[in-house]
């Protein structure tokens, strides 16, 4: 990187908010998708909306390719630093800025941390409702970029529903308040169309989010079952009956086994196929009739044991160990691919096996632990990074899933968003003329493609909007 550039920013930023040595940038070259790694070129890290405008000004006037950054969990490489640039960290963007008790709302910067926010929430009788299993580490920042999900988002929707309002920094520089006075704003959807758009259409600072009242009562069950199929129909069952559970989701064997033998033990037997976790909330006579319903339905299936946890302290441990499920799958190999696409419910069955068939037929160990009741499916397979033979058929597996799941109906991502993994995989499900459309949007933000090259919309397929690269590629 140029030093009169890291001596600009450094005016602006000091000298910690400045990561120019390469062994603090090492640090930045890869998100959860651990095979796909890049050093950037240079880390900043501004502590606010003045300090990110500031040096987006000077990045714009010198070029450089932009790539925002919360906590770097993302699953499918999206703040990974494919084609160099700086790295906008959101690391020192750590402060809930207000709690609105009144209006039920809660003003936050792009750094805070997803489970911090509901902590802080909780002192007032309120909750932030998405909670993706990375909620201890993730930022909302990064939740707004992925359009987040999380167990409960099968009751309360995901990120996006819970969006009130943002202040954007463009890719030049500008401020873009969206912050909004009331619930339904005029004009376009800018809000909306921000939220999921994966760092190329500029960085968010602040985040204006609803709350919602903790439920007075919270009952979650444990359902074990002898195979996974019962367990995946299971959950059309339940849809079908239209009860409303807050979560339904559902662990296999081998990632059953994996938390067992892990610190986070959370009572899940050993030696089950399947266990289902499902979770009522509401009032005590709402939650009564929900979970009365839900039990006869569950054993109807095969369930062969419906436990309800007795205590807060039980419901923790549950929930511990779905939420840390990919960590323990750290005791199967040193790597986990963390596939994530969606199929309509009733296909769960089908898919499920399919998933298996497609990595057994390569010799591949799979783990499936997944947001059973939204339909969005994550098969885990775990292999070691430094085997690169091993690591091309696990590849060739997740696309063949992919394909599966969008031949079923589905679509390519529930969660974790496009970045660089899937987005070969947009051709599959987007047309010529879709894409076209998509990369117009994304130059209505970003005209000269700064944002994040290299993620999410593959250009070369963008026939009418192709812009060349300042620096000889196409982004
Ligand atoms: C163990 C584990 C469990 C997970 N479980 C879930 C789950 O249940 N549900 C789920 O949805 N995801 C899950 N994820 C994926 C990941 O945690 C989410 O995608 C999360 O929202 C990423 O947040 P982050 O702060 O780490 O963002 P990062 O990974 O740093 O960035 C994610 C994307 O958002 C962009 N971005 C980051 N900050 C901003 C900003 N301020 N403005 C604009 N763009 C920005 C980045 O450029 C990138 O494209 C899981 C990941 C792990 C490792």
């Amino acid at each position: 990187m140029d030093a009169r550039v890291v001596e600009e920013l450094r005016a602006i930023l000091g000298h910690s908010g400045v990561l120019a040595e390469r062994a603090r940038r090492v640090t930045y070259e890869s998100d959860g998708l651990a095979f796909a790694r890049h050093v950037p070129e240079l880390v900043i890290l501004p502590r606010d909306t003045r300090e990110t405008a500031a040096a987006m000004r000077i990045l714009h006037t010198h070029g450089i390719p932009i790539v925002p950054r919360g906590a770097g969990t993302g699953l499918s490489g999206g703040a990974t630093p494919v084609a160099g640039g700086v790295v906008i960290g959101t690391a020192r963007m750590r402060d809930v800025l207000e709690i609105d008790a009144e209006n039920r709302c809660a003003r936050v910067q792009a750094g805070v941390v997803n489970v911090d926010l509901t902590h802080a929430a909780a002192e007032h009788g309120l909750f932030y409702a998405p909670d993706p299993s990375s909620q201890k580490a993730c930022t909302i920042g990064g939740n707004v970029g992925e359009n987040s999900g999380g167990p409960h988002c099968f009751r309360y929707g995901s990120t996006t529903r819970h969006v009130l309002g943002l202040v954007i920094v463009l890719p030049d520089g500008e401020v873009l308040d969206l912050s909004r006075p009331a619930v339904d704003a005029q004009g376009y959807d800018l809000v909306g169309l921000f939220v999921g758009s994966e760092g190329l259409f500029g960085i968010a600072t602040e985040i204006t989010v609803a709350l919602l009242p903790v439920p007075p009562v919270t009952v979650t069950m444990l359902a074990l079952f002898r195979d996974l199929d019962a367990a995946c129909d299971a959950v059309s069952d339940l849809i079908a009956a239209r009860l409303e559970p807050s979560a339904i989701e559902i662990l296999d064997e081998l990632t059953i086994e994996a938390v067992e033998s892990s610190v986070l033990a959370a009572g899940y037997p050993k030696g089950v196929k399947a266990v289902m976790l499902v979770e009522a909330e509401g009032s005590e006579a709402e939650v009564a009739a929900t979970v009365d319903a839900i039990e006869p339905l569950l054993v109807a299936r095969g369930a062969f044991d419906v436990r309800r946890a007795r205590d807060e302290a039980e419901r923790a441990r549950l929930w511990a160990g779905r939420k840390g499920a990919y960590g323990a799958m750290g005791r199967v190999a040193p790597d986990l691919y963390v596939c994530d696409a969606v199929v309509p419910r009733t296909k769960l069955r089908e898919l499920v096996r399919q998933t298996i068939a497609i990595c057994h037929a390569r010799g591949l160990r799979i783990a499936n632990v997944f947001h059973a009741g939204d339909g969005n499916l994550h098969p885990n397979i775990p292999y070691d990074r430094r085997n690169a033979e091993e690591l091309r058929r696990v590849l060739e597996a997740g696309d063949e899933i992919l394909k599966a799941c969008i031949a079923a109906g589905g679509s390519l991502t529930g969660e974790h968003g496009v970045g660089l993994e899937k987005i070969g995989a947009m051709e599959w499900m987007f047309t010529g003329p879709d894409l076209d459309a998509q990369c117009r949007v994304r130059d209505a933000w970003d005209p000269l493609r700064r944002m994040n090259p290299g993620k999410l919309l593959p250009v070369h397929a963008c026939r009418e909007t192709r812009t060349r690269d300042p620096r000889g590629g196409t982004r």
